[in-house]
Formats: structure tokens, C-alpha cells, sequence
């Protein structure tokens, strides 16, 4: 079965006319039903009933069905659960700020990386997202919450550049006039730092904000939490981050999780103020959310504080992130896990 909703709009012009011997209108309207987010063949009002059975015969559009939904309590931060075709399952949030709706989905069914901190590292692999799955969730959420999200992470679950074709290939395709058009300044993706893909992202020539999730300041501790570390460390990733810097005029989101004794000492504010000083980035402190069996807990605040006027010394700057709905597990991999219990 051919996967529509993965094509660009040239893609479909080229079935349609070729492959289904129609005209090209048909093309455009199918792909405007498509941009639309409609979930079956037969919602395409204005195709003749025999184009739909060839259509629903040869081709399929990608759902993503709600299995769970949690609201905080505490902000209008609401977390999901949606299964696929195949019933594997992935995490999406969504979070309402100041200028609009910011969705963080998920590229992959679990992660090879395994992180030590990572409700998703800790459950293993499954499969790959396709672009039309990464797509499925942010229409899901629209039709469900009847709201137009205008921003997007990709920080869900999965490592996006371990699925690099697709998830490029949905970067194309949502932020394409004829899809969701969602700008790539509008779009944020998290890495542990797969190094030559990041050197490829930047090569792209895509506006995308670039975070690397970096949680350690030297290769000697990044590594026990962060296995991928041993394969590319921690000046190699920072080296990456500054190219990508560089050739986009974009700022580096550094992502650090604070987990107590671990990575929240002076001595590791200074290593990373040494780090990244006079590049152009962010940092982001994070209380690591604690996951059951890591055995980790986030740091107190005045850890934090402290790790945060350390870092201004350097004059790097950093804020400490809210954490958003922390009462509906809303950090990766923890609703999955516990559906599976
Ligand atoms: N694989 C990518 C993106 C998905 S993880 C990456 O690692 O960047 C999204 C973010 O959540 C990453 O910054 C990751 O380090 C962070 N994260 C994972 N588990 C966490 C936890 N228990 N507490 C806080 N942050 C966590
Ligand atoms: Fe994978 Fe990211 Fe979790 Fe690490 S933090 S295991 S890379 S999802």
C-alpha cells in the first residue's frame, strides 16, 4: 500500500497523472483534502466514488488514534497517547503559550540510544516513524483540541536524527505551503548528538532550532548517563553545534538536564561555561524529571541557582526551564511505559 499523506505535493501530481492516468486537478484536490487532515478516502467530497475505491484500494493516509489524554491540572498542557495502524504506540504534548500552540511529538516507536535518565531509552526500539505518522500527530491534536499549532518540537520520543530521511522529509512537507505551513523557524529538533547528521541538518538550509541535548560538561561523566557519548563526544557534538551555528545564523539551544550529584556540582558549571563560551547558544536548565528505576533525582533549587551564576560568568545564558505539566508525566516515554504496566 502506498503511504499519500509521506508525498510532496509534486509526488502527488506525478501518481495522479501518471500512475492514475487523471487530470491534474484531481491532484490538487486530493492533496488539499490531504492538508486538510482528513482521516479516510471517502471524506474527499468532490472525487467521483470510483476514484475513491482506487484511491482506498491502492493507497492509505497515515491516523493517529487517541488511546489516552491527560490534562494538567495546574497549566492547559495536555498530553497523549496515540496508537498507529500497527498499535505501537508514541507520546505527543501540547502546550499553550503566550503566542500560540506549541506541539512536541515523537519520531520513533521507543530509542536505540539509551540514555540512563530516558523513560524511552529505558524501554528499547520498536520501528521507525514515517513522515506521515509525524504529520498524524499534529492533526490529531487539532481536530481533538479544534486549535491551530504554530510550533513544533521535535522532542517526543525516538532520536530524529536516527530516522534522518523521514523526519527531513516531514520537516518538507509541514512546513510546505500545500501542508500545514508551518515555518522551520517555527520548528525545534532535539538530539543526543548524532554528529555527522547534525553536520548534514545544517547543510539542508532549513531555519530549524537546533538543541542538543548535552546534560554533562565532560566526556568522563556524559558517558555514563549518555551512551552515544562514547561514539561522539562531547567536543565533537559542541564542534557540530557551532557549524550549525554558523551556517544558519541560529542559536544553539543546549539542553541539561540537573540531576543531583551527578552533573549539578561548580566544578561542572565552569567545565561547561569553559564549553561553549562566546558561541551563540542558549542553555536550558531542566530538573531531570525522576524516572522509576534510574534512580536519579533533579537537583534542589539552590544547586541550581548556583550552576546558573556560575554560567553567567562566562556570560553564557541560561534559563531554568518550568517544567510544563509535570503532573501528567509530561516528560518522554513516561505515559508509554506506564500503559504498558
Ligand atoms: N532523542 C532526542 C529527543 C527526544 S528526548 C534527544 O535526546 O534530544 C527530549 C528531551 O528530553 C531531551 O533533551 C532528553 O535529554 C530529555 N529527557 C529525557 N528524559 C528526561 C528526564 N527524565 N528528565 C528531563 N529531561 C529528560
Ligand atoms: Fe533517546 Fe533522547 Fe531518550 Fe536519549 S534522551 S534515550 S536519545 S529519546
Amino acid at each position: 500500500m502506498i503511504d499519500i499523506k509521506s508525498m510532496s505535493y509534486d509526488e502527488i501530481v506525478k501518481f495522479v497523472t501518471q500512475e492514475l492516468k487523471l487530470p491534474k486537478f484531481r491532484a490538487n484536490q486530493i492533496s488539499d483534502w490531504l492538508s486538510k487532515g482528513v482521516t479516510s478516502f471517502d471524506q474527499m467530497k468532490n472525487l467521483p466514488k470510483e476514484v475513491i475505491e482506487k484511491l482506498t484500494s491502492i493507497c492509505y493516509i497515515s491516523v493517529a488514534n487517541i488511546e489516552k489524554k491527560l490534562k494538567s491540572s495546574y497549566d492547559e498542557t495536555v498530553k497523549y497517547l496515540f496508537s498507529f495502524e500497527d498499535k505501537e504506540c508514541v507520546e505527543a504534548v501540547v502546550m499553550k503559550y503566550k503566542h500560540g500552540y506549541s506541539m512536541c511529538i515523537s519520531t520513533q516507536v521507543g530509542c536505540k540510544m539509551g540514555c540512563t535518565f530516558c523513560a524511552t531509552g529505558m524501554g528499547g526500539f520498536t520501528r521507525q516513524l514515517n513522515p506521515s505518522e509525524m504529520l498524524a500527530q499534529i492533526e490529531a491534536a487539532q481536530r481533538d483540541l479544534n486549535i491551530r499549532i504554530s510550533n513544533i518540537v521535535l522532542m517526543g520520543m525516538g532520536e530524529p536524527l536516527d530516522n534522518y530521511a523521514n523526519v527531513v522529509r516531514f520537516i518538507r512537507l509541514v512546513s510546505s505551503e500545500k501542508g500545514l505551513n508551518i515555518g522551520t523557524r517555527h520548528i525545534t529538533l532535539s538530539t543526543c548528538g548524532l554528529v555527522p547528521k547534525i553536520y548534514d541538518l545544517a547543510d539542508e538550509g532549513f531555519q530549524i532550532t537546533l538543541s542538543l541535548s548535552l546534560h554533562a560538561p565532560t566526556d568522563e561523566i556524559r558517558s555514563k548517563t549518555m551512551p552515544v557519548n562514547k561514539k561522539y563526544p562531547v567536543e565533537e557534538a559542541v564542534r557540530a553545534c557551532k557549524y550549525y551555528a554558523d551556517k544558519t545564523g541560529r542559536r544553539i539551544t543546549y539542553e541539561y538536564a540537573m540531576i543531583s550529584g551527578v552533573n549539578d556540582t561548580p566544578f561542572c558549571a565552569h567545565a561547561l561555561g569553559n564549553l561553549i563560551k562566546g558561541t551563540l547558544c542558549h542553555v536550558n536548565l531542566i530538573p531531570v524529571n525522576p524516572v522509576k528505576g534510574t534512580g536519579y533525582n533533579p537537583s534542589g533549587d539552590k544547586r541550581i541557582v548556583n550552576f546558573r551564576d556560575i554560567l553567567s560568568k562566562y556570560n553564557v545564558n541560561s534559563t531554568v526551564r518550568r517544567t510544563l505539566g509535570a503532573d501528567i508525566n509530561a516528560s518522554c516515554g513516561q505515559l508509554r511505559g506506564k500503559n504498558k504496566d
